[in-house]
């Protein structure tokens, strides 16, 4: 089985007053404000600036100089404007298994995998969260929880014969 899943911007970019484009995501200016709407700031999948990647790292540094931005509004600054620090790729592939790219390096493996989950624990905002992530993943991993459930819509079985008890 092969399974692709994509992201895109959330429905809400659709009342903006502004044509979003295939992924969903609605034209910014440099500042991540809306065009002819100065005081409507997007950040995160919905923000289309760059063709920037739909990953948390550029939602969260992208949140992080609207929230300076917005002082700088309410002091009478003025604002700056958006820059993406790539800090690295990475995912979990499977079980044990990831793939991290930093820079030039590159790891794959349980090693991609260790790397994956220490920086995802770290990024977590508060040390409760972190633990109840942390306690999740646990069980998760000791109980060989899979983490992917898929829901399959039968098709029709045209031509072949109705298993017993079906009509009943
Ligand atoms: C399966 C999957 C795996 C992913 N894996 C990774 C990964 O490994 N690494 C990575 O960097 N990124 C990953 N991403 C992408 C990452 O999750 C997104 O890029 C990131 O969450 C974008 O942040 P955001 O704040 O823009 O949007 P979101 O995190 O989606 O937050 C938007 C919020 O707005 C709310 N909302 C929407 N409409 C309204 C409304 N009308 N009123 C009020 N609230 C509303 C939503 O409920 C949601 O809570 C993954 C995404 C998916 C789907």
């Amino acid at each position: 089985m092969v399974w692709t899943a994509g992201v895109r911007g959330a429905p809400l970019g659709t009342k903006l007053g502004v044509k979003p484009d295939r992924s969903g995501r609605v034209p910014v200016c440099r500042s991540l404000q809306l065009a002819g709407h100065p005081e409507v700031m997007v950040v995160g999948d919905l923000a289309g600036l760059d063709n920037l990647p739909m990953l948390a790292q550029v939602a969260i540094q992208e949140a992080r100089l609207v929230g300076s931005n917005i002082l700088a509004m309410t002091e009478g600054r003025d604002v700056a404007e958006f820059q993406y620090h790539d800090r690295g790729i990475m995912a979990t592939v499977g079980r044990n298994s990831g793939i991290a790219q930093i820079g030039p390096f590159q790891f794959s493996g349980f090693i991609g995998w260790v790397i994956w989950l220490v920086v995802h624990l770290v990024n977590i905002l508060t040390f409760r969260a972190r633990l109840l992530t942390l306690l999740n993943w646990a069980w998760d991993y000791l109980a060989v929880d899979r983490p992917i459930r898929l829901l399959v819509g039968a098709r029709p079985t045209r031509g072949l014969p109705e298993p017993p008890g079906a009509e009943e």
